[in-house]
């Protein structure tokens, strides 16, 4: 851990203010590993008062999905996030969009080939590709500096624009999180810096970018590791400084042998959002896969993980994604929101499930602690009412005469016996909060036996083999409702 690069002590000779970018491509969807990324880079520029950027590298044209940029800030902004400047707000450095910017790229890509670090490829792709076989054959790897043209054509943006690699050297360098990295030079290769069709590849367009933007520290995902050496490369080639790295561990699918793919759940993160999961509740989980803060705490709001992130904390392992960890999580997020903010998540998964009256809505109100306490996600509410288990508290319970009786077991005769003394107990009874119900009728239970009269007492009220205990069911369904229950079940006997 010595060689562990601290970015808060680095940040201390630092006179630049802390700037930091998500640079997601509008491929799709974002998964949790985009997210957990952004959260990163910007609590980061939130701790250090700095500026935090949303730009889109839409420069792989084939790969663009549309509405991807939208969903992209859905995503973003349901988890919390916010960003000082960005696609959709604009900003001092706009445009965001990665294709608006191909002046840039071409300004850069030209002073590249005057300085000597560039050059126009004048193969078509079909001589590129019989060099790879024949390197293949000869079971050496494919170079392309091998094969350089010595007397390159003028780039006139019709051809590939492609770095001229003048150093091959092996390449160190300090990552944040990963420390002393090196790479051979089989790593440096003449890359493509521009695309015949004028965009320019991710290698250039993030550095000419992070540039303009004045990107002091870059967090982004491991799979970025192999090519830094090129980076680097260009870096020194513009004669400028290359911003803090930090490369973050990926997310391990359950089991931690293999890094989290679709099938593992590596899914929408709006689909989490859908099934009722708390954006606080996702953001306290995300934040923990891959740091943490050194301590026992398992519960950071937003505010709290701002304060105490640091780099240094980050994880070189991959995270594990627990989704047993995220409902967790949720059920204590859900267990803090107030009534009114926990029925406004609770209904949408209501609509179609109950009649909407306002016998409905009290009873619900007086269900809510059942529910709270029985879901981890809101869309089990559904479940719920799909399943039947709150069917009794909106209409009169089905049972059979059997299920009445403790154990299948007990006489009929003493189970009316039962029910007639609770009766009688009860009719005398004003108060009917759960415990004055407990207090009223658990001495005469205890002394005759409590499943024989506590079971029929419960099956008679909510007709299910499992739900509340009867003084629950007694409190909620108040004084009418539970005699008349109770006088059902004593004549079914
Ligand atoms: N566009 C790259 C991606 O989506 C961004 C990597 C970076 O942050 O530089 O993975």
């Amino acid at each position: 851990f010595l060689m562990k690069n601290n970015m808060d002590n680095q940040d201390k000779n630092q006179t630049k203010k802390v700037v930091t970018r998500f640079a997601p491509s509008p491929t799709g969807y974002m998964h949790i590993g985009g997210v957990r990324t952004a959260l990163y880079a910007w609590a980061y520029a939130r701790k250090h008062n700095g500026t935090f950027i949303l730009r889109i590298e839409d420069t792989d044209k084939a790969r663009e999905v549309e509405g991807s940029i939208q969903h992209i800030i859905d995503s973003l902004t349901w988890v919390g996030i916010k960003w000082d400047e960005g696609v959709d707000i604009g900003g001092p450095n706009a445009p965001y969009l990665q294709s608006e910017r191909l002046a840039s790229y071409k300004k850069y890509g030209q002073i590249l080939v005057d300085k000597g670090f560039a050059y126009a490829d004048p193969y078509t792709p079909e001589e590129v590709e019989a060099f790879r076989l024949k390197a293949q054959e000869e079971k050496r790897p494919f170079l392309f500096r091998d094969h350089r043209p010595e007397n390159p054509p003028v780039w006139d943006g019709t051809q590939p624009l492609r770095f001229k690699v003048t150093k091959i050297q092996t390449t160190h360098w300090t990552d944040l999180v990963y420390g002393e990295l090196s790479a051979g030079p089989e790593a440096l290769d003449d890359f493509i810096l521009i695309k015949s069709d004028g965009y320019p590849t991710y290698n250039l367009s993030h550095i000419i970018d992070d540039l303009e933007m004045g990107v002091t520290h870059i967090m982004r995902a491991d799979e970025f590791i192999a090519s830094t050496p090129k980076f680097l490369a260009l870096y020194e080639a513009l004669g400028i400084t290359a911003p803090a790295m930090a490369t973050l561990p990926p997310i391990m699918a359950p089991g931690g042998k293999k890094k989290l793919g679709k099938r593992d759940g590596a899914k929408d993160i709006l689909d989490y959002k859908a099934e009722g999961y708390l954006p606080e509740a996702m953001l306290n989980f995300l934040v923990f896969i891959g740091w943490n803060p050194g301590d026992e705490t398992e519960l950071l709001s937003a505010e709290e993980f701002i304060a105490a992130f640091d780099v240094s904390k980050i994880h070189r392992s991959g995270g594990g994604f627990n989704v047993d960890k995220l409902n967790w999580l949720n059920r204590q997020y859900i267990k803090k929101l107030s009534s009114e903010d926990f029925w406004s998540h609770a209904k949408h998964f209501l609509h179609d499930k109950i009649e909407d009256s306002s016998d409905n809505q009290e009873m619900l109100k007086k269900i809510e602690p059942i529910i709270r306490d029985h879901i981890e996600k809101f869309s089990d509410i559904s479940s719920m009412f799909d399943s039947g288990e709150l069917s009794y508290f909106f209409a009169k319970p089905q049972y059979e005469v059997s299920q009445l009786l403790w154990k299948g077991s007990a006489s009929k005769e003493n189970t009316k016996k039962y029910l007639e003394e609770v009766i009688a107990i009860l009719e005398s009874l004003d108060n009917f909060s759960k415990d004055s119900v407990h207090d009223a009728v658990f001495p005469y239970a205890d002394k005759t036996g409590r499943g024989e009269v506590l079971w029929p007492m419960r099956v008679a009220l909510s007709g299910k083999d499992k739900s509340p205990d009867p003084f629950t069911l007694a409190e909620i369904l108040g004084k009418e409702e539970t005699l008349a229950r109770l006088r059902v079940a004593k004549d079914m006997l």
